[in-house]
């Protein structure tokens, strides 16, 4: 490719960013930095039965969490804007009248019960053609007649007969279409507004787009968008379809589908980092030929291609991705985890909003204390409810070590080492720990699991120091005094 690289994200807003349209984001988006190309951002907004107005910002804010910056869109203009269907019908409409001269294109004055009925006798007679042609050389008198009876005509593309058309797909490889079973179809409504299979081709010849990369569902759509290229002279771009993601149980993924989160929002209010996302997103499909999983976007931008991109679909596995997300965190720095916590702390009423430092000391020991096993950052709100809950739970084995004959003395040797301590901090309870061994003569397993087990009801669980330090002086007391 001679030309520079310019590829295009052109989603439908109709909600927020999906994990498929996030991935075909990010490969155009890996693709145009690493051929220093342009990554395009156009809205098809043409189906105003779907359209919301809030779809394009939720779009644009999906791919920004992402960090997916884009070169050209509706928000920073660019020098083929407009980047919105709607705002383009001028431009259709001069393509489609040259459609309509040169014949490749006609009026269709059958109404939606005509067409039924139409499908209905095909049914019947056991075929499954597309339209029938039934308007294809309408003659003046037939069009007068339908225009007499106010009907508005829809104009289809002529499809020619007996045309194999194929293409190099940059994933699939080799693919071809036989035109016979393409029947002539809508290329703009009674009202002028154009379809998408027309619509796209005009955004991607006058936008200079060279490659367009989108989900398998659309293969079908291409040798129609290529029998309009060919009509109307212009060159057809490069495409590669990107394969199905599967779920877990590797069935078409289903937007109901609840096993796994599907929307980019989502991953951002659960307090996933965007650069797991983005890596997790990235292997969808593309393999890196190594071992290696974990790649930032500089790496993934110096180390994609569409060469090892599968043709088989790909299957989202939301454990691994909350093995990445986990990875992700455990590497992040303390103060960034703390701070994707905190909202879900405040959600929970665990803590205030605004912190004082005290709070923000005690946010940042929890946030510490858990970080290495939250797989995303509303975890933290479990995580912390052993320090909140008033009644404690007491599991089987914590119950099998609080019964044994030590106990006693070694809760009230605590209670009133607590009771009596000046500072309850991370740094002030060894100190306690260590009169309460002196004084009883228990140390070790004998000591720290009697009284991690009254404190917090479990025999295993994080640093004890912080844990107690959490609970806080009145809680630790509180429990002790109501366990003897
Ligand atoms: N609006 C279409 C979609 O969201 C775009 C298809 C294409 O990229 O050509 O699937």
């Amino acid at each position: 490719m001679n030309q520079p690289l310019r590829v295009r994200y052109a989603p439908s807003p109709t909600g927020h960013l999906h994990i498929g349209g996030a991935r075909t984001a990010l490969f155009d988006y890996l693709l145009a930095r690493r051929h220093g190309g342009a990554f395009v951002v156009r809205f098809e907004d043409t189906d105003q039965t779907r359209h919301k107005e809030s779809g394009i910002a939720d779009q644009l804010n999906g791919l920004k969490w992402l960090g997916l910056e884009w070169d050209e869109s509706v928000d920073i203009g660019g020098p083929y804007a407009p980047y919105r269907q709607m705002e383009r019908l001028d431009i259709y409409k001069k393509y489609l009248d040259q459609l309509l001269e040169s014949g490749h294109a006609y009026h269709c004055y059958c109404s939606e019960s005509d067409l039924e009925q139409e499908r209905a006798e095909q049914e019947a007679r056991g075929e499954m053609g597309g339209y029938s042609g039934k308007c294809r050389n309408l003659t003046a008198e037939q069009i007068a007649a339908y225009q007499a009876e106010g009907r508005q005509p829809s104009t289809r593309f002529r499809v020619p007969a007996d045309r194999v058309i194929g293409f190099e797909d940059k994933v699939r490889e080799h693919v071809e279409f036989d035109s016979n079973g393409i029947g002539d179809f809508i290329i703009a409504r009674p009202d002028g507004i154009p379809t998408y299979n027309f619509a796209v081709i005009v955004d991607d010849h006058t936008m200079n787009i060279n490659l367009v990369i989108r989900g398998e569902e659309h293969l079908s759509n291409t040798p129609r968008q290529i029998l309009m290229y060919e009509a109307l002279g212009m060159p057809v771009p490069e495409f590669a379809h990107l394969a199905l993601i599967l779920n877990q149980d590797r069935k078409k993924m289903s937007k109901r589908d609840e096993s796994i989160i599907q929307f980019i929002e989502q991953y951002k209010e659960l307090g996933y980092l965007p650069e797991a996302v983005l890596n997790f997103i990235a292997l969808l499909g593309w393999s890196p030929g190594g071992e290696e999983e974990m790649f930032s976007k500089e790496e993934l931008i110096a180390q994609f291609d569409l060469e090892r991109v599968s043709k088989s679909p790909a299957v989202f596995d939301m454990d691994k991705l909350n093995w990445m997300n986990n990875a992700y965190l455990k590497k992040a720095p303390l103060s960034r985890v703390v701070d994707l916590c905190v909202p879900h702390l405040v959600k929970a009423g665990y803590i205030q909003a605004d912190l004082d430092a005290a709070s923000q000391e005690w946010v940042t020991a929890l946030v510490g204390l858990n970080q290495e096993r939250m797989r995303y950052a509303a975890e933290i709100v479990e995580l912390a409810s052993l320090f909140f809950k008033e009644e404690l739970v007491i599991d089987d084995e914590a119950a099998a070590v609080l019964k044994e004959e030590h106990v006693p003395a070694v809760l009230s040797a605590f209670l009133a080492q607590v009771e009596q301590a000046e500072a309850f901090t991370v740094e002030a309870i060894p100190a306690l720990l260590k009169a309460v061994q002196k004084e009883t003569g228990y140390k070790g397993k004998q000591l720290f699991m009697s009284i991690r087990s009254a404190l917090t009801g479990q025999v295993h669980g994080p640093d004890l120091n912080v844990s107690l330090y959490l609970l806080g002086k009145e809680k630790v007391a509180a429990r002790l005094r109501s366990l003897l």
